[in-house]
């Protein structure tokens, strides 16, 4: 066996998965593509102690901590094919490499498919946001609006008010009802019906949207809840269950992080419907303990689904 435990992805859940393991003195390898969720924002809030830091400079704190434990091993590949075999699992790697492991951390996180508007993803991650709590407040209680996806659109317009003047643009994507629309407007949300064209302002700042009657709407942020699908398939690849999240499926773990097949754990926002780095580094904490624990407990998976 190469390794005790892989970890597929070195962001907030598969490093603090590692930390666990490393601080066991298990053989652990973490992978990583660099491409975290949240690359596109200039600044992480939040996490306990980094509030404020760049992404990029978490993420090197993190591994510059892992470094010194002798048996973690770093390697920038992607991980393209997984199967279970004998006591453990067989990885191929994108650079040609063939690894065996006899545990296997799923962390490598989520895509975000945004909408095709024009001025949209040039100006994501920066007045262009999923998350109030993580970029709101520096919107400084300015005007904002939400674009509507799906249903989380009216949970988002009735958060939004606590950081600024909130209109909710319909989109063609909601039909409220009369109560929903006396629910928003009671919290002091607009109902904005007509379409959104385009974005509007000098990007990555927001002025403003142009709705497709001309008119334009002044916003500082535009809030949105985009379908997100797993950065890779090897979770389908080794049969894993998963769960139907309001924006799309994450992998079903219980509440250690064992994914349904024996032997595999998945952690941060691939078995979450929720993005926060804090939470994802919880579940690390969490799959990386669990995984050693099965180490000891449970050693042998063959003959186990
Ligand atoms: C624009 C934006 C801003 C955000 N800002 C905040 C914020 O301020 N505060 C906050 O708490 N949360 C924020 N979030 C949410 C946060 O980014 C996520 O919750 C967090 O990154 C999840 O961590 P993770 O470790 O699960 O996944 P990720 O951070 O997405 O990391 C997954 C890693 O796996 C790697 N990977 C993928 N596939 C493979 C493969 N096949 N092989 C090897 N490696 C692979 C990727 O390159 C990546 O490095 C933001 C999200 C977005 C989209």
């Amino acid at each position: 066996m190469d390794f005790d435990v892989i970890v597929v992805g070195g962001s907030f859940a598969g490093l603090s998965a590692a930390m666990q393991l490393a601080r066991a003195r298990k053989h652990v390898l973490i992978l990583d593509t660099g491409e975290p969720r949240n690359r596109f924002a200039a600044s992480s809030h939040g996490f306990p102690g980094q509030d404020g830091q760049a992404p990029a400079e978490i993420k090197a704190r993190l591994q510059a901590e892992l470094s010194v434990y002798a048996t973690v091993s770093f390697r920038q590949s992607r991980a393209s094919k997984a199967e279970r075999s004998g006591s453990g699992f067989t990885l191929w790697l994108d650079d040609g490499a063939r690894l065996a492991c006899r545990r296997l951390i799923l962390a490598y996180g989520m895509r975000d498919h945004l909408p095709d508007l024009p001025g949209l993803t040039d100006r994501w991650g920066a007045t262009v946001l999923h998350c109030p709590y993580c970029h709101g407040y520096e919107l400084d209680q300015q005007p904002v609006g939400v674009l509507a996806l799906n249903e989380l659109a009216i949970h988002q317009a009735m958060m939004l008010p606590d950081w600024g003047q909130t209109t909710l643009f319909t989109q063609g994507a909601l039909d409220l009802s009369s109560e929903q629309r006396a629910t928003l407007l009671a919290r002091g949300v607009r109902i904005e019906e007509t379409p959104v064209t385009g974005l509007i302002g000098d990007a990555p700042a927001l002025s403003g949207v142009r709705l497709a009657d001309g008119r334009t709407v002044p916003l500082a942020g535009l809030f949105l809840a985009p379908r997100v699908t797993p950065a890779s398939d090897l979770a389908e690849q080794l049969a894993c269950a998963f769960e139907d999240g309001p924006t799309g499926p994450y992998v079903a773990v219980d509440p250690m992080k064992a994914a349904s097949v024996t032997g595999v754990f998945a952690a941060g926002d691939l078995a979450s419907p929720m993005a926060n780095a804090t939470l994802a580094a919880a579940a690390g904490v969490l799959a990386g303990g669990a995984a050693h624990r099965s180490l000891i407990f449970d050693p042998d998976l063959v003959g186990k689904v």
